[in-house]
């Protein structure tokens, strides 16, 4: 049923080169998804048939490094694996999409396990940061052979079936290394000014052109502008766009950022929807082949709009098909109430931990398309879901979608456990579109929900075959001498707007509930100093929002103390211990605790013998992120 204008340029085809695309929506490359020995794993081809499936019109493949081929990281397009590859290609343009991959090589910028033989290398002798290896300055030798060994993976990349090739120069890896002088301070033809920066990408481009001709088109990816001091500006990629062109480009995918900026390249939820849309623009005015633009786009209404307005040919999407591998084909029919939505948290997808591969907060199935496959339930259950917080919807959804007769019950009057005081931080709004899209699925799923109802009561009534325990956690209160004074609340009373705050604000606990407090009350114009008792303020954030959050509280003068501990608060101030050494601060008026959240389960030990199946989910267990949440109640409405 259609629930809203269907986009109809982004379902114009368009010519790129020698290829035709079905329409104008492109799958941006997704890293997280190949191993860095060279193999492609089956996840790697379910996620990108289920995108395929989806209905999007073009897709480009990751590439680990393809330069490195006598080390075990290598192409997607290496020798050992094209003819993986090759049947990959080929089950993809089953579904009429038009398959390219990435020429990549990682420079300086090099993959965060040590590899033995694998050396850093670059334009200038410079590391990315102080923390990360001075590469070797290629030498000019070097870099023809780099020239051929591009040209010579396109050769493979043709023999493999694929329609396009991407010669990667954004990003800050190895060609736009030498594109920005900020990186490349060579004094011979490949350094100094633009043109013999762009000596390097120009040759590849030229040299693909030469080999292949007209047979594949050929897209160059550059950055709009690299976010560093001294580093690429829009001016200069517009400069550099037409000879990208000249040299032989088909068309163009615009980006920004390099890894000093990294929080640039896939900015959370704080940046605006389409926020490198005004660079592909700029670039579009210089050029007359395909734009490609990328970052945040998450509606089809924009998407469309950005196409209406003639700033981008083409939209790439990667975070909104990670969560929705569905949105073209939803958008085609206009039912785009039932997209469900990225909203930029970057949890699952990007801010990684060594052993990390990608996964989402909104959809538990990326990257396990296979294992999370949704199949009828063999018998219908009567299931009851206790608890309306991200782990009990998305349980109470995946039930009732394999058949069982589903019961969703919650104390509070509204849905949403936490995740609505989530949604309240600044920036966060958008986090209340993935409750909304969970609220509407239920109701399409004709669950019963039944608000200001507790857990046990629901049991003793519906006499249920499953139980999901899915209650969630309350507030921690440490024990600290004058915690229970007036003047104490919590950061989730101060979110739901049931706490009195003064104007001098102390916040207990630095990890992210406490950084989201600070945030929220400093932009009312309260005065906030934040103590955590760790090294560092966001351990628990992954590293673009941190580096966001980071720099909205320092632009609000939020003070934040580290390795201080709070000892006691009383009338005349909080004692707190600094790296062994007490102080007292005075003149706060609110202390605001954020130190952590203590389970509720306690509905498990009253369920009785009854009922067979319990299951115990998300915060209930164990107080962690919304991601773990989520999957927990997805593996638990994919088993009941
Ligand atoms: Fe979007 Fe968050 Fe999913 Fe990443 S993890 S795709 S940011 S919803």
């Amino acid at each position: 049923m259609p629930s809203g204008n269907i986009p109809e340029r982004l379902f114009t085809p368009k010519n790129i080169g020698p290829m035709r695309v079905k329409n104008r929506l492109c799958m941006a490359p997704i890293g997280g998804l190949l191993p860095l020995d060279g193999t492609v794993p089956q996840r790697f081809k379910d996620f990108c048939l289920a995108r395929a499936r989806g209905g999007v019109g073009m897709m480009v493949l990751t590439s680990v490094d393809f330069t490195h081929l006598d080390v075990p990281i290598q192409s997607a397009v290496a020798d050992s694996v094209a003819h993986e590859l090759r049947a990959l290609v080929e089950s993809l343009h089953e579904h009429d999409v038009r398959v390219g991959v990435q020429l990549h090589h990682s420079g300086r910028q090099i993959p965060a396990v040590s590899i033995p033989g694998y050396e850093a290398t670059a334009a200038s002798p410079l590391a990315w940061s102080p923390r990360s290896p001075v590469p070797r300055q290629l030498t000019a030798d070097e870099i023809e052979d780099l020239i051929a060994r591009h040209v010579a993976a396109t050769v493979r990349v043709r023999d493999a079936g694929f329609d396009f090739v991407e010669v990667k120069a954004c990003h800050g890896y190895l060609l736009s290394n030498f594109l920005s002088p900020h990186s490349n301070r060579r004094t011979d033809r490949f350094g100094g000014m633009l043109e013999n920066r762009a000596r390097l990408t120009l040759e590849i481009i030229k040299g693909i052109r030469r080999e292949l001709g007209q047979v594949l088109s050929i897209c160059c990816r550059l950055n709009g502008a690299d976010f560093v001091p001294g580093g690429l500006t829009i001016e200069d990629a517009k400069a550099l766009a037409p000879l990208f062109v000249e040299a032989g480009a088909d068309f163009l995918s615009v980006s920004a950022g390099v890894y000093g900026s990294y929080p640039v390249i896939v900015a959370p939820y704080d940046a605006a929807p389409g926020y490198l849309v005004p660079l592909a623009e700029a670039i579009k005015s210089q050029v007359d082949v395909p734009v490609v633009t990328v970052g945040r786009i998450t509606d089809p209404s924009m998407a469309e709009d950005v196409l209406k307005r003639g700033e981008a040919d083409i939209v790439a999407l990667a975070r909104a098909l990670i969560a929705d591998p569905d949105w073209p084909n939803k958008a085609r029919r206009g039912e785009l109430d039932n997209i469900r939505p990225c909203i930029g948290c970057n949890q699952g997808c990007q801010d990684v931990v060594p052993g990390w591969s990608l996964t989402c907060l909104v959809n538990p199935a990326a990257a396990r398309e296979r294992e999370m496959e949704i199949v009828p339930a063999p018998s219908s259950k009567k299931v009851l879901v206790v608890g309306g917080g991200p782990a009990g919807l998305e349980a109470a959804r995946l039930a009732a979608l394999r058949g069982h007769i589903v019961i969703l019950c919650e104390k509070e009057t509204e849905l949403g456990g936490q995740w609505r005081l989530a949604a309240v931080p600044p920036y966060k709004l958008e986090f209340t579109r993935y409750l909304s899209y969970q609220i509407r699925q239920l109701e399409q799923l004709k669950v019963r929900i039944r608000l200001g109802e507790e857990g046990r009561t629901a049991v003793a009534r519906e006499q249920p075959d499953v139980v999901v325990v899915a209650t969630g956690a309350t507030p921690a209160k440490p024990a600290i001498s004058g915690v229970k004074r007036d003047n104490v609340v919590t950061a989730w009373d101060v979110l739901a707007g049931q706490a009195k705050v003064g104007n001098q604000v102390l916040v207990v606990g630095g990890n992210r509930a406490g950084l989201e407090v600070a945030d929220f009350l400093a932009v009312r114009g309260k005065k906030v100093t934040v103590v955590e008792r760790g090294e560092r303020a966001g351990a628990d954030l992954g590293p673009t929002v941190r580096w966001h959050l980071r720099r909205h509280l320092s632009e609000d003068g939020v003070a934040i103390l580290v390795s201080t501990r709070v000892e006691a608060i009383a009338t005349d101030g909080v004692t707190v211990n600094k790296s062994g050494v007490r102080e007292i601060l005075r003149d706060f008026d609110t202390v605001v605790l954020a130190c952590g959240a203590t389970s509720q389960c306690g509905l498990v030990g009253l369920v009785g013998p009854n009922i067979k199946e319990v299951y115990v989910i998300g915060d209930a267990v164990r107080p962690r992120h919304a991601v773990d949440a989520v999957r927990e109640g997805a593996e638990v409405g994919l088993k009941i």
